[in-house]
C-alpha cells in the first residue's frame, strides 16, 4: 500500500528549533507519521511536548543554544542516551537580520552564519557519523527561497541559504554512498515568527501575497507533508535535491 512508504513508525528524528513555526510544524508532522521526536529547542518547548505526547509518539526536549560548537555533541548524546539511535536530523533552526547591505555590521553577519550555516554543518557531521555505523538516514536541512534568489536587506541570511543549498549538495555527494540521504526544503513566504515584521507591514504584506500564484502565505503544517517524504523511504533514490514548497513563487 503507497501510504507505508510514507510510515515512520520506530524512527527517531532529531527536530532543532521545535518549540515554534517550521520546526514545530515538521516535529508534529513526523510525530503523526509515527516518528519519536528529539526536540531540540531554545524558548519553552511545552506546546510542541504537549501536541507529540498527544500522539502516542515519545519527545525528549533538549534545550541547547545552537550558535554555540558546544551544543552539537551535547544534542546527539542526549538523543543517544534517551533512544539509542538517530534515523532523521531536521536542521530547521535559523535566524534572520535585516539591514541595508551598506550599514550591514560584522555581528549580524557572524550571528546567522553561525546558527544557520556552521551549527547545520557541524551537527550534520555529528549525526552522520552515528547514520554511518547504523547503515543510513535521512538528513533534511531547510533552506529558503534565497537559496534561489538575492533577495534585499539580509544578506548574512542570503549568504547562509544559499550555503545550506550547496551543502546539502556536497553533502550529498559523500554521504549517499553510505545510504544517507541529504535533501532540502525550501519554504516560500510562511506565517511565523521569522516573517513577522513582513507581515506587520501592510504594503510588503500585500505585495508579496500579490505574487504568490497560490494566493496565500503558508503555514508550518504546509511543510510538514515534504519533510515526511524526505524522512521516510519513499525518498531513498532522492539525494541533495532542494524542494521549494512555496505556492509557486519560484516559477512565477
Ligand atoms: P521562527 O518561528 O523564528 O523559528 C526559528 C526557530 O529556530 C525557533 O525555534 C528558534 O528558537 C530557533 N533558534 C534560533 N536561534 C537559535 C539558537 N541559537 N539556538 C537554538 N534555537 C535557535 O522561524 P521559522 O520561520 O519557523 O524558521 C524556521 C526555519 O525556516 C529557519 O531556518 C528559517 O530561516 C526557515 N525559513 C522560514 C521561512 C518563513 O517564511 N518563515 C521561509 C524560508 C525559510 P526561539 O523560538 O527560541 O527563537
Amino acid at each position: 500500500m503507497a501510504t507505508n512508504m510514507f510510515d515512520l513508525t520506530g524512527k527517531v528524528a532529531i527536530v532543532t528549533g521545535s518549540n515554534t513555526g517550521i520546526g514545530q510544524g515538521i516535529a508534529i508532522g513526523l510525530a503523526e507519521a509515527g516518528a519519536d521526536i528529539a526536540a531540540v529547542h531554545r524558548s519553552d518547548n511545552s506546546e510542541t511536548e504537549a501536541a507529540i505526547r498527544a500522539l502516542g509518539r515519545e519527545i525528549l526536549s533538549i534545550k541547547a543554544d545552537l550558535s554555540k560548537m558546544e551544543s552539537v555533541n551535547a544534542v546527539v548524546d542526549a538523543a543517544m542516551q534517551k533512544f539509542g539511535r538517530i534515523d532523521i536530523l531536521v536542521n530547521n533552526a535559523g535566524i534572520i537580520r535585516r539591514e541595508d547591505a551598506i550599514n550591514f555590521t560584522e555581528k549580524d553577519w557572524d550571528d546567522v552564519i553561525n546558527v544557520n550555516l556552521k551549527i547545520l554543518f557541524f551537527l550534520s557531521q555529528a549525526v552522520a557519523r552515528q547514520m554511518i555505523k547504523q547503515g543510513g538516514g535521512k538528513i533534511i536541512n531547510i533552506a529558503s527561497l534565497l537559496s534561489f534568489q538575492g533577495g534585499i536587506r539580509i544578506p548574512s541570511y542570503t549568504a547562509s541559504k544559499s550555503g545550506v543549498r550547496g551543502l546539502t549538495m556536497l553533502l550529498s555527494n559523500e554521504w549517499a554512498k553510505y545510504n544517507i540521504q541529504v535533501n532540502a526544503i525550501a519554504p516560500g513566504y510562511i506565517e511565523t515568527n521569522n516573517t513577522a515584521m513582513l507581515r506587520a507591514d501592510a504594503k510588503r504584506f500585500k505585495e508579496i501575497t500579490d505574487r504568490i500564484p497560490a494566493g496565500r502565505w503558508g503555514k508550518p503544517e504546509d511543510i510538514a507533508g515534504t519533510a515526511i517524504y524526505l524522512a521516510s523511504r519513499a525518498s531513498d533514490y532522492v539525494n541533495g535535491f532542494t524542494i521549494a514548497v512555496d505556492g509557486g513563487w519560484l516559477g512565477r
